[in-house]
């Protein structure tokens, strides 16, 4: 080992003293209520595959079907040869979805991010951002160069504080939030930030990468279940969590797409999305736009996997959503629990700092339509075994 890299070494003993090492699991197998998970046959309670799309028969048809005509690879960024027919029309069944005008495709919900913030704002604004906000929000404030003020979590009083206090000392100013938070399961509320944000001429975004397909009437999102629809100028989504497939997406104004198409810089600089990643994406719409069967599948599944956790004694902290953490506090304690857990046949990963704040290490459990009643006593059986075992529940 050369010595200017040994300071890696130093930090990944601090990481595994703590219980901060992340263990990367590896599958054998699609995507599913069950998984092969290093060789062992185990009931998935981690993937964001909220509607089992992921390996939906229809989806990869679809993509199959796609690569036979398209071939595999974009080939360029969508500004110079990479916007195929599929392409636009993805976007345009976005919007349709969304129930907006206009929507423009990413690589992914952390490229939206890092495409749609540093566009809208620069060095003469201020973001006003829920201080729980994802990674990728944070990343895509900073990379603005914007000035980043913090408001209290979901705290819309908070935030009315902030900008009374701040907003003249910017040029513009963007309003940020996740629409779910997907440490908690909390949900913003984005009808109090809205009143709140329109009394001062601030952009207002709101991040429904986990409400997407889970929120609102047949999984249209956070703006549909508040009915803000044009309320909201900007709508940042990713396809890789209910969608099933990997991508992510800007909605809302068709103004503000109109400026990502010259501006958004992965947009510009990164090759646009697969072929059979956007085919597969336009069937998942299709099958959320033909029933709501799965969406309503996935909250009787939440609804009765959460009240018999808190009926065990577990505490299932905020959450008002799939997202179902389990709170153990201690990291350590945490990554046992996951341990146990898989030694039980249940795949449920424990979640530390950075990924959540010190001290407040969890299980997150994340319920799936594709789950049966079978599958879900079998982890609640799972759960009470471990809890019992290591103290956590009596
Ligand atoms: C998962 C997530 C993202 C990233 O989405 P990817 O498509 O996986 O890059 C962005 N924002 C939030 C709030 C998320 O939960």
């Amino acid at each position: 080992m050369t010595d200017k890299l040994k300071w890696i070494h130093d930090e990944i003993k601090v990481l595994q003293d703590n219980g901060l090492y992340n263990q990367i699991r590896t599958l054998g197998s699609a995507q599913g209520a069950w998984l092969i998970v290093d060789g062992e046959r185990v009931l998935n309670f981690c993937s964001n595959n909220y509607l089992g799309l992921a390996n939906h028969p229809r989806v990869v048809q679809a993509a199959k079907k796609a690569i036979d005509k398209y071939g595999v690879g974009p080939a360029a960024v969508r500004t110079i040869a990479g916007t195929m027919s599929l392409h636009v029309e993805l976007d345009r069944r976005l919007a349709a979805f969304k129930g907006v005008e206009s929507a423009i495709t990413f690589q992914s919900g952390f490229m939206a991010n890092l495409g749609a913030i540093p566009a809208l704002v620069g060095k003469e604004d201020g973001i006003f951002s829920d201080e729980l906000n994802h990674a990728s929000i944070i990343d895509g404030c900073r990379l603005s160069g914007a000035k980043i003020i913090r408001y209290a979590h979901t705290d819309a009083e908070d935030l009315n504080k902030q900008l009374a206090q701040r907003r003249a000392d910017f040029r513009r100013a963007l309003v940020i939030t996740d629409g779910v938070f997907s440490m908690d399961g909390d949900v913003a509320p984005l009808d109090k930030i809205y009143e709140v944000t329109k009394n001062y001429d601030a952009i207002l975004m709101v991040d429904d990468a986990h409400g997407e397909g889970v929120l609102g009437k047949g999984g249209r999102g956070i703006v549909d279940k508040f009915n803000l629809h044009g309320k909201v100028d900007v709508e940042i989504g990713t396809l890789s969590k209910a969608f099933g497939v990997v991508g992510g997406v800007v909605a809302g104004n068709p103004l503000v797409v109109e400026w990502l198409h010259q501006r958004g810089r992965p947009f510009l600089f990164s090759s646009a999305m697969t072929v059979p990643d956007v085919a597969a994406c336009i069937e998942s719409i299709n099958l959320l736009e033909e029933s709501t069967q799965l969406v309503d599948k996935l909250w009787e599944n939440t609804d009765y996997f959460k009240t018999a956790m808190k009926r065990l004694g577990f505490d299932t902290g905020k959450s008002v959503t799939p997202i179902t953490p389990v709170m153990l506090g201690d990291a350590a304690l945490s990554q046992k629990f996951s341990r146990e857990l898989f030694n039980v046949g249940v795949f449920a990963m424990s979640l530390g700092y950075p990924t959540v704040p010190r001290g407040k290490a969890r299980i997150r459990v994340m319920i799936s339509a594709a789950h049966t009643r079978d599958d879900l006593d079998k982890g609640l059986e799972a759960f009470a075994e471990v809890g019992r075992k290591l103290g956590v529940i009596s």
